[in-house]
């Protein structure tokens, strides 16, 4: 069915809620609110879209849903629960879900709390697209061609631990980036390293006991040797034209940890005539192994930041044995190689968008003339995230559309995404 043309400046969605059990419902009168950061708001027109496909709905327990009452201008708390959407891949959230918490609430595991109103018979979010690449949509993919593809890669590897690591990964947890490799396209996850130098506040691969909320990816139990690394690579890059083959994989630590052996396996890869985008995910704390991996053949490294200001990085990022200063250095150094520079920056709606935040940001890029921004959004229970920064200033928050219109206008050859970008030979 196609849905009539509707421009969001009309919509003006009404509260979505829950009850116990997790049905969902529309309020015929209470309108949608949102926050970022503190503030509590209606949606800007500019920021609604339809539920993009592929979201999750998520029902937050013991939070009360909040809603507008255009007739009293007074905010509502319902006894029903509160709602929220984990957005699909390639789509940044600009405002988090509305509610009362109350005494009893648990902390909300790993996720993105996206908020979520009703209107024209369909569900509206406060996100924008980001990215068109569509390596992370499976719709019309039958599970047989990712089965089919795990098991051709099992036999053309055997013994391969990395392939057996991935392909389990495919086919028992669902993981985007192993049925990729399973169905031959776009980019290959490389994880590698079993530990960190750091201990992020919403790591998705090792979370402490205390923490509260579990991770939601087993990391890795072994170390794949340089040869399955490298068969790995050269069995990706003959399957798909345009090849992206990533080290820094959320069921991984930090893959700087192991350069050396990265660094082997891509000149392995490289010398049998490996073609391709070369990636690592990094908390880019050492800097001093990327020479080596430039000289292997890396073509790009892809950043991983809360902020580009030292206290809130410190406070999320916690590192240990590396400072906020060799972050910098190495994406300086890594500039000065001609590698091809991402941010992965982990967006929060009324924090990132901020002032103090823009300005820190605008000046690494103009003064490092990094390339790229990949807007993630920071999968954290948001009155976690805002208790840790609650002493830290962030001045005035413009929102997610004018963030990206300052930061493009001020730094012209800046690109944004979501996914890391294949880099084509032929462009130079
Ligand atoms: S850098 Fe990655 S692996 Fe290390 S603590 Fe942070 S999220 Fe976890």
């Amino acid at each position: 069915m196609v849905r009539p043309m509707v421009t969001t400046k009309h919509i003006q969605p009404t509260l979505v809620f829950a009850d116990e059990a997790g049905n969902i419902y529309d309020h015929p009168d209470l309108l949608m609110l949102c926050r970022r950061g503190h503030e509590l708001t209606l949606p800007r027109p500019d920021e609604l879209m339809p539920l993009p496909e592929g979201s999750e709905f998520f029902l937050l327990p013991g939070r009360g849903a909040l809603g507008f009452d255009p007739e009293s201008g007074e905010v509502e708390e319902l006894d029903e629960l509160a709602v929220a959407v984990f957005a699909s891949p390639a789509h940044t959230l600009s405002a988090f879900a509305a509610y009362a918490k109350r005494p009893d609430a648990p902390t909300l595991p790993l996720f993105a709390y996206g908020a979520v109103g009703f209107a024209e018979g369909r569900f509206w979010v406060c996100a924008k697209k980001v990215d068109q690449d569509r390596r992370q949509v499976f719709e019309g993919i039958p599970r047989e061609r990712i089965e089919n593809g795990a098991r051709k890669l099992l036999t053309d590897l055997p013994g391969n631990r990395l392939v057996r690591h991935l392909t389990g990964c495919a086919l028992t947890y669902g993981c985007p980036a192993a049925k990729n490799l399973a169905l031959g396209r776009f980019e290959a996850p490389l994880p590698t390293s079993r530990v960190c130098n750091a201990r992020c506040v919403g790591c998705i691969s090792l979370q402490p006991e205390e923490s509260g909320f579990p991770s939601t990816q087993n990391r890795i139990a072994f170390s794949p040797t340089e040869k399955e690394i490298c068969e790995v690579m050269l069995h990706h890059q003959r399957k798909e034209k345009r090849p992206i083959l990533s080290f820094g994989q959320g069921c991984e630590g930090e893959p700087l940890t192991e350069a050396a052996r990265i660094g082997k396996a891509v000149t392995s890869f490289r010398k049998a005539g490996g073609r391709g985008t070369v990636n690592v995910n990094t908390n880019a704390s050492l800097h001093a192994a990327l020479p080596g991996l430039a000289e292997a053949g890396v073509n790009s490294i892809r950043v991983t930041l809360n902020s580009a200001r030292e206290t809130p990085y410190n406070i999320y990022h916690r590192p240990s044995g590396y400072a906020f200063s060799d972050v910098l250095t190495s994406i300086r150094t890594a500039k000065g190689l001609g590698l091809f520079v991402s941010l992965n920056l982990l967006y929060f709606p009324g924090l990132t968008d901020c002032e103090a935040e823009w300005d820190a940001l605008s000046d690494l890029v103009a003064e490092t003339k990094l390339d790229f921004i990949q807007l993630r959004n920071l999968n954290l229970d948001p009155e976690l995230y805002l208790g840790l920064m609650k002493d830290v200033d962030f001045g005035p928050c413009m929102g997610l559309a004018n963030f990206l219109k300052r930061l493009k206008k001020t730094n012209p050859w800046l690109g944004f995404g979501y996914f890391n970008p294949y880099l084509d030979p032929s462009q130079g």
